[in-house]
């Protein structure tokens, strides 16, 4: 107001100043120089006042025009100096709220709050021009904090820099209001968010609300999705609806229902929620086949088990099963006896602790080429019982393929065949016999004529065909009708097996043979020999006779037995018959016998020469 008066008192002393002098003392004043300076100096500071004048109640104006506004207004509003946050207004809601008080036309902060606190306030926003919903706690000695909300603008005020500030207080009941709207909306959100369909009628069953998901399956066929057949009293209150989704895929809904009770316990509507359980139900019905298709394979599976034991118990010939790691996973009593087991005691126990180790490796390589070829394979097995009783099986090893798991391994069949190998070890010793009957000489055991003669065939014809020497020797014992009718014919038996048994020894190569040719006479059959090599046979023979050194009292030769021999060697021709070799070597032998016995003549073809 003082400055007010001030610029109008200028304003009047400057109009006088220009205006007055002029009536009465204009020729005096633009005479001399300092009135002149005078008059100017009094035009400027007219123009100028009358500007500031101008200026200064266009702001009064303006205030003045809002001062009953702001006063009277319900938010509490301030203005407040940016340079030391000094309070140079405060409306009355202002006053209320923060306690500021006002002396005469001056403003000043409750004791709590210090200018310098506001100016605090204010500095993170001296760049803007305005802020607005700033929160801010004020402290105060004796009431609870308050929490506020300032919104600011940037003004000069009475030519200062300055800020009107609006304060309003966040009240408990706003923030109760506030929470309680956002928590609607969260809740809102979440029932947006579930892909379940909900929504809410109330107690006349109008629809109050529904959920996204809802309104997405239900569109424009919302009454559809009313599920009213449900009694909301009962515990287990879901229902279940077959019905089309929005695709035209056919859907299971289940819906629960329940009641929404308000804070007196009234009933205030319902709340219903349905699940898509289609995925979940088929799930079910596939799950329900399954579980049937497994009992029938199961009581299937039961059936053939009970066979297989019936099949395994009734069976007298040894059954088992192992498994690919060679454990037993199954047998009849019969087997469990032939490893020496029962049943019980046999399953379940590793092949390789049962058998023994030689015998078990033989098996191992037969069950591992049955489960890698899948073929069966027959072997022979001799097992000597408990009672000491030998029982020859024929073994039949299978492949098999376990239906449950698809594990591989083995099932092994045993045929008891002890009859049939005795039989046959019969028949066998019986053609032993018979070809020793046939081959083999009965008294000396050595090769008989027949065997000597088919040998001899073979040989010339190998012999023909290879080129080589062919030797044969014929041996005579000498004088043996004198041993024989003075030793006894028994005597003369036992003197012929005593020979044979000395020429036999005198056989060295295998493909070499003797043979008693007939009566006292054997014969030396000596493939690829030459003539040196048959003369060292001889001597050989005459060797061992010598060291057998059968008395012979009443030879002409010696007191004891002495031979004769007669040695062939022949490189046979095709026209040749083998007859040739024998009767050369009959030559020769006859020739030894002239010659005065015990001795050994050669011949090779015609030609005879004692060694
Ligand atoms: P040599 O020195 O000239 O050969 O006179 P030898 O008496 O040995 O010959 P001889 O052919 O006259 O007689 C052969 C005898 O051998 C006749 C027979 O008493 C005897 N003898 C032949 N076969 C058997 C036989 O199987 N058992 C026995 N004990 N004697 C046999
Ligand atoms: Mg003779
Ligand atoms: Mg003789």
């Amino acid at each position: 107001m003082m400055t007010k008066k001030v610029v109008v008192s200028l304003a009047w002393f400057s109009l006088l100043g220009v205006f007055a002098p002029s009536a009465w003392a204009a020729d005096l004043l633009f005479s001399q120089p300092i009135f002149i300076f005078a008059i100017v100096l009094a035009m400027v500071v007219f123009a100028g006042s009358i500007l500031a004048l101008v200026f200064h109640n266009s702001e009064l104006f303006s205030f003045r025009k809002l001062y009953s506004l702001l006063t009277h207004l319900p938010i509490a509003t301030m203005i407040v100096r940016s340079k030391d946050g000094s309070i140079m207004y405060g409306n009355k809601a202002c006053r209320e709220l923060l306690g500021v008080r006002k002396v005469g036309s001056n403003y000043f902060y409750p004791p709590e709050i210090e200018a310098q606190m506001m100016c605090d306030i204010l500095r993170p926003h001296t760049s803007q021009s305005k802020f607005s919903n700033w929160k801010e706690k004020l402290h105060f000695a004796e009431r609870d904090p308050l929490t506020v909300l300032v919104s600011g603008q940037y003004v000069r005020y009475k030519w200062q820099r300055s800020w009107v500030l609006f304060i309003h207080p966040v009240s408990p009941v706003d923030s109760a209001e506030a929470k309680s709207e956002h928590e609607h909306l969260v809740l809102k959100s979440v029932l947006n968010s579930l892909s379940e369909l909900v929504y809410f009628q109330d107690k006349s069953g109008k629809v109050i609300g529904t959920n996204k998901a809802f309104d997405r399956f239900w569109r424009n066929r919302q009454d559809e999705g009313l599920i009213d057949n449900i009694d909301v009293s009962l515990k287990n209150n879901s229902t279940h609806t077959w019905t089309t989704a929005p695709d035209g895929a056919s859907r299971l809904l289940e819906t629960n229902k329940t009641a929404l009770i308000g804070d007196n316990g009234e009933i205030l509507g319902t709340l219903s929620i349905s699940h898509d359980v289609t995925e979940w139900h088929e799930m079910q019905e596939s799950l329900k086949q399954e579980i049937e298709k497994r009992e029938i394979t199961e009581q299937a599976l039961e059936h053939k088990n009970n066979l297989l034991d019936t099949i395994l118990s009734a069976s007298q010939d040894p059954i088992g099963l192992y498994n690919e790691h060679w454990v037993y996973v199954g047998c009849n009593e019969p087997f469990a006896r032939a490893l020496g087991h029962t049943q019980e005691s046999l399953l379940g126990k590793v092949a390789s602790d049962v058998i023994e180790p030689d015998k078990w490796e033989e098996f191992r390589v037969v069950n591992e080429r049955v489960i890698r070829e899948g073929v069966t394979v027959k072997t022979e097995d001799y097992v000597t019982m408990e009672t000491g009783e030998p029982v020859w099986y024929e073994v039949a090893t299978s492949p098999y393929r376990d239906p449950i798991d698809g594990t591989a391994g083995v099932l092994v069949m045993g045929r008891d065949v002890t009859e049939r190998k005795h039989a046959e070890q019969q028949l066998a010793d019986a053609i032993m016999e018979l070809q020793e009957m046939s081959f083999v000489d009965s008294l000396t055991k050595v090769a008989n004529r027949r065997s000597f003669d088919e040998h001899l065939r073979k040989m010339w014809h190998g012999h023909i065909r290879e080129q080589q020497p062919l030797t044969l020797i014929l041996c005579d014992i000498d004088n043996f009708k004198a041993y024989n009718d003075n030793y006894g014919h028994q005597q003369g038996d036992h003197a012929l097996r005593e020979v044979a048994k000395a020429l036999s020894q005198v056989i060295k190569r295998e493909t070499d043979e003797v043979a008693r040719y007939g009566g006292e006479e054997f014969a030396f059959l000596l493939p690829n020999t030459d003539m040196d090599g048959g003369e060292v046979v001889a001597a050989n023979i005459h060797r061992y006779i010598k060291q057998t050194a059968i008395a012979h009292a009443f030879s002409e030769v010696d007191s004891v037995l002495t031979v004769s021999l007669g040695v062939a060697t022949v490189t046979p021709m095709p026209t040749q018959d083998y007859g040739e070799l024998v009767r050369i070597a009959d030559v020769a032998l006859y020739k030894a016998k002239a010659a005065g016995r015990n001795c050994t003549m050669v011949m090779t073809d015609n030609e005879a020469f004692g060694v």
